[in-house]
């Protein structure tokens, strides 16, 4: 008896040394959760929901071989067969892994955002050409900071970052490394705003809340269970307003989400929430970055005097605190982008 208990137990867990854990989430919800040190680099939180008949797998992580890790871990849960996988959206840490699936489940549909494919297509694809091109410069340059015990800041680095540093050099060259053999796998089932999947035991929607973190987020939500798994709209420990963002229209999708009720929110990256503070903080940040940068268009403000007039001290405290690392990353992940879209969009606008 102990010893097929023990042996239950091995087979469901992970092994020790994977960077990243499982969790079930409710019955049949299982998120395999990055565990790598928050960094500047990433691979995705994957999320497989198991109905009575087949599984739904939410993103595919940064690569083929970080994907082939998170399907031997579905393989430790069920052997039912993957039939649809749905990519929050179309940046390569929630998607590259794509073609893992479809080589193992014959006939499995993909779906993303309409405007995936095209996205896919020209900036994915020139993101690519550059993480090509810089990738192995920039691992590089990190190694080098921590040998030199400098931050990419100048300061001297700290313990956080040095771990930090020396994940994403891993994880920049395992990614780089893979890039010779990704194969771009795109939708096969296109969503505007909502598609509805019946997976035997339960409901599960797919549904576009406006832009945000790009222009073609989906957010998977089971409203029984209450579960909202959310891709990059809800990142941490800093949110990801990049140049592919909306920050204009970030916020009000966040309200969107948080009009959901869901009690266990699934973000792209980092832990399960199990309730909507952090969510919350987030919404008034990316409302901050669009009403105070439309205020300072509104008095003819150049770029580089809305990055002096724009405030984000209170935010940018709560949300990054005293690391240094998390500064960093919020003055290049939130603050910098995220002025100079809201920027260009609310002069657009005019
Ligand atoms: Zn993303």
């Amino acid at each position: 008896m102990i010893a097929t208990l023990v042996a239950a137990w091995c087979a469901a867990a992970p092994p020790a040394h994977a960077p990243y854990e499982v969790q079930p989430v409710v019955p049949g919800v299982h998120v395999v959760m990055r565990r790598e040190p928050p960094g500047l680099w990433f691979d995705s939180n994957s999320v497989f929901i198991v109905g009575a008949r087949d599984v739904v797998v939410v993103d595919t992580n940064v690569s083929p071989e970080s994907a082939r890790a998170s399907l031997a871990e579905l393989r430790r849960i069920t052997d039912k067969p993957v039939r649809y996988v749905v990519n929050t959206h179309w940046h390569d840490d929630h998607l590259a892994g794509n073609q893992v699936y479809r080589d193992a489940f014959p006939g499995v549909q993909f779906v993303g955002h309409v405007r995936t494919r095209e996205e896919l297509s020209t900036t994915g694809a020139e993101n690519r050409k550059q993480a090509q091109e810089a990738g192995p410069g920039f691992a590089k340059a990190l190694r080098k900071r921590v040998e030199d015990g400098r931050s990419l800041a100048g300061a001297p680095i700290t313990d956080e970052e040095r771990a930090a540093y020396l994940s994403d050099a891993r994880l920049v060259e395992r990614y780089v490394g893979d890039l010779p053999g990704l194969e771009v796998v795109f939708p096969t089932v296109e969503v505007a705003e909502r598609l509805v999947i019946d997976d035997g035991s339960r409901t599960i929607e797919v549904l576009h809340l406006g832009r945000g973190h790009t222009g073609a987020d989906l957010v998977v939500h089971l409203p029984k269970e209450r579960v909202a798994i959310v891709g990059d709209l809800v990142s941490w420990p800093v949110p990801l307003v990049g140049t592919t963002s909306h920050p204009a229209d970030f916020a009000s999708t966040l309200q969107r989400l948080l009009g959901l009720e869901a009690s266990v929110i699934v973000p792209g990256h980092g832990p399960v929430q199990r309730d909507d503070a952090y969510v919350r903080l987030v919404a008034r940040l990316l409302a901050t970055i669009r009403d105070q940068t439309a205020a300072a268009i509104a008095r003819g403000e150049t770029l580089e005097q809305a990055r002096k007039s724009v405030d984000l001290s209170e935010l940018r405290k709560a949300i990054a605190g005293d690391s240094a690392l998390r500064q960093f990353a919020f003055d290049n992940y939130v603050a910098g982008p995220g002025i100079a879209v809201a920027h260009r969009e609310a002069q657009r606008k005019d």
